[in-house]
């Protein structure tokens, strides 16, 4: 049935030996399937004249206007000087642009002739203009050519005289192959039907030879769809099957502690995001199904009071829980909070890092392993092989992208049960790409803070305003406070950086004479890193100099400016998570970037997006659509998000809800796609209607995802 598309390339009319190699190793075809999925990259529209009036959306195809020049002018100056033409139709007019040999254009056509411009119309401040066309007199003998794809093709293959022409023949003839009409829909017929996409065989024919725009349109939704599909389906089988091998421990009462601590203890009021967060979770641990949850929230927006919280449920219910982070100073700074909370309900917490002297440690693990002690706080020492529990039921991991999946699975046996995961980060992931990245964690996001804060005030400055920026950290200095000064340091060039960070530091020491400054950076020995990081924590020192490594996390409610040196550097997620060190406590806080004068209009506009907003998750959309999905931190492990062939996650985030939800409703009426004794009860996004896939396509579907994603990392299974 699938034997046409897996049908080995070089069998193709046009192909044969020599260039099935050629067409392999450039492109990676070698079946027709592949050449079928082999989508051009743009596309051509020569089967019509179109008028200017009916121009439409702002990802046009390169078409054709027939029309007459009006008029010519030269505008800007030097290196911005460009030529514009005025085009008309007849009815409507629009520009046309070159940037340059100006003069030749500018005589070179004629007012009163027609021609035939050619080229993709951008659209810009309401109209559309033209860049560099192709310009030829109108021929009314020359029929229009159609609407085609262009293909993108590697510099061998040029040399080789391979054209684009030729991969059209090519697809046309797979195409018109007898094969081609006996493929199968690789959809259940039932998703396409209930989300009226456009069939299969029907949106390869327009992926490459499309009739019209509109269809093209259908075409590449459609196929956007079925890739998407079969990335969620993937992920929530993993999803499903992992949940039905590890039944999670069930923590069937809110008991005395988690009720005596809310009642006599909790010195605040919960915000309404941290409530709803907290019966999230609670949900999860009452159902059996091991909970596997990512916790998104802002920093400051209380994360630790809803893990705190959680950790209780556990108590109460007979377990132990277990709080790591990624640094020593974290892991005392949690213990700190947690104890003072625990403390008055006698809930018993203890401390475990690598700090930790051999006799508490050995205290430690005996009363880890008795029982005796209910919540550990800790490093990575938590993950060591002599660590063991008497019923870890519980497992809060902080800052996870600084912890990798495998050291995740580390924090229990192989023998025991897995324990409930909650995962809390401060660096917001957009919606679209937790879904696929983190697609088989559930997400909690806490999108409010709590009240009093003052929003931070953010500045961009740059070298030319130095004094003033020294005058606004003097200032605070007086008032008591304490200053971060944060410098790049990114491994190419680390000693001219190092340099730069020391120089940094002398000039601060000089400057701001009379007042302590530490120093800090990620290649220092962890112990005199610790000693310095925990000069600023007390205070001792009022400045602290240093590189990123002080992102994560450190709370210093007393710190209210933070001065972020070549802020060019930075992506906006970290930039946003550096800022947040600071505007911890009730009094005005600044955030100054240093920006380079000279920098482009895209960093330009980067940057000033911090200024605009602290809203971390509108900050991670932005930063998405500028550095794509590929680069955002914390999605590293995956390989799936940027393997996408035809959708895009900046942009296509609707069809992926949609695809997703398609997936859970087939999955939800189609046990049989899972592994033998699984159960697709997953409480999951929405609740589609179950689709039951007739028995004849559920070969076909498994086929795909095995065809899909054989080759991928199972990264998904972290426990
Ligand atoms: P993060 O989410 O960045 O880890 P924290 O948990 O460190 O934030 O909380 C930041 C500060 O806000 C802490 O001092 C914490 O005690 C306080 N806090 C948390 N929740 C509330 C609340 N509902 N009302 C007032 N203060 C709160
Ligand atoms: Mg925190």
């Amino acid at each position: 049935m699938t034997q046409f598309l897996d049908t080995d390339i070089k069998f193709l009319k046009g192909v044969g030996e020599s260039r099935s190699k050629v067409l392999a190793s450039e492109l990676g075809i070698a079946t027709f399937r592949d050449l079928l999925y082999y989508f051009p990259y743009r596309h051509i529209d020569r089967s019509r004249f179109y008028s200017i009036g009916e121009l439409q959306g702002s990802d046009l195809p390169a078409l054709q206007i027939k029309g007459r020049f009006v008029s010519f002018t030269v505008e800007g100056e030097g290196a911005r000087q460009r030529l514009i033409g005025i085009f008309t139709d007849g009815r409507r007019m629009m520009e046309t642009v070159w940037f340059s040999r100006i003069k030749t254009f500018s005589t070179a056509y004629k007012p009163g002739v027609e021609y035939v411009i050619f080229g993709k119309p951008n659209f810009f401040r309401n109209a559309y203009s033209i860049a560099h066309p192709e310009v030829e007199e109108y021929d009314p003998a020359k029929p229009p050519t159609g609407f085609r794809g262009v293909y993108s093709l590697t510099e061998t293959m040029r040399k080789k005289g391979y054209s684009t022409r030729l991969l059209q023949t090519l697809v046309a003839n797979v195409i018109s192959h007898k094969g081609f009409s006996t493929l199968p829909e690789i959809l259940p017929e039932e998703v396409v039907a209930r989300y009226n996409l456009m069939p299969l065989k029907e949106a390869l024919r327009q992926m490459h030879f499309p009739d019209n725009a509109q269809k093209l349109q259908k075409a590449t939704e459609r196929m956007k769809f079925e890739e998407l599909f079969y990335v969620e389906a993937h992920i929530l089988r993993y999803s499903m099957e992992r949940g039905s091998k590890n039944p999670g421990y069930v923590f069937s009462k809110i008991g005395e502690k988690f009720n005596g601590f809310y009642y006599n203890v909790l010195p605040f009021q919960l915000t309404g995001a941290q409530k709803r967060v907290l019966k999230e979770i609670r949900a999860d641990m009452k159902t059996g199904r091991q909970m596997n949850r990512l916790l998104q929230g802002d920093v400051g927006s209380g994360k630790t009071m809803v893990a705190f919280m959680s950790m209780l449920m556990a108590v109460d219910n007979g377990c132990q829980a277990a709080m790591m982070a990624p640094t020593e100073i974290l892991a005392q700074q949690h213990y700190a909070s947690i104890k003072q909370w625990a403390e008055p309900i006698g809930v018993r917490v203890a401390l475990l890092t690598g700090s930790t002297r051999a006799a508490a440690r050995r205290e430690i693990h005996e009363g880890l392993q008795s029982g005796d002690i209910d919540i550990i706080v800790g490093t990575h020492a938590l993950i060591e092989d002599n660590v063991r529990f008497n019923l870890l039921g519980l497992t809060v991991i902080d800052e996870q992208h600084r912890f990798g999946v495998a050291q995740r699975g580390k924090l229990w046996h192989k023998d025991e049960r897995v324990p409930h995961v909650l995962v809390m980060t401060a660096t917001p992931i957009p919606r679209t790409l937790a879904m696929t990245v983190y697609g088989d964690l559930d997400v909690s996001v806490i999108d409010e803070l709590p009240p009093g804060r003052k929003p931070i005030t953010t500045l961009l400055r740059y070298d030319s305003n130095r004094l003033e920026v020294d005058r606004l950290i003097y200032s605070q200095l007086r008032e008591g406070r304490q200053i971060y000064i944060v410098y790049p340091l990114i491994s190419e060039n680390e000693k001219l950086e190092l340099k730069s960070l020391e120089e940094g530091y002398r000039r601060t020491c000089d400057t701001f004479h009379g007042y302590r400054v530490c120093f800090v950076h990620g290649k220092m020995k962890p112990e005199a890193k610790d000693y310095q990081m925990n000069l600023f924590v007390k205070g001792e020192a009022r400045i602290m100099v240093a590189t990123t490594v002080i992102e994560v996390g450190v709370n210093v409610p007393n710190a209210s400016v933070m001065i972020i040196e070549n802020a060019e550097r930075f992506g906006l997620s970290q930039l946003h998570q550096l800022r947040g060190r600071v505007g911890r406590g009730a009094d005005q806080s600044y955030c100054v970037l240093m920006g380079k004068v000279k920098s482009g209009a895209d960093t330009k506009k980067r940057l000033s997006i911090m200024t605009e907003t602290t809203d971390g998750f509108l900050i991670s959309e932005a930063d998405m659509k500028i550095r794509g999905p590929g680069d955002m931190e914390g999605t590293q492990q995956s390989g799936i998000a940027f393997n996408l062939k035809v959708a895009d996650l900046t942009k296509d985030g609707q069809i992926l809800t949609r695809a997703r939800e398609a997936a859970l409703a087939v999955l939800r009426g189609t046990p049989s796609l899972l592994a033998p004794g699984c159960s697709a009860t997953l409480p999951g996004p929405g609740d589609p209607a179950p689709i039951i896939v007739r028995r004849e396509t559920v070969p076909v579907l498994a086929g795909e995802l095995r065809l899909r994603f054989s080759k991928t990392v199972d990264w998904s299974q972290i426990s």
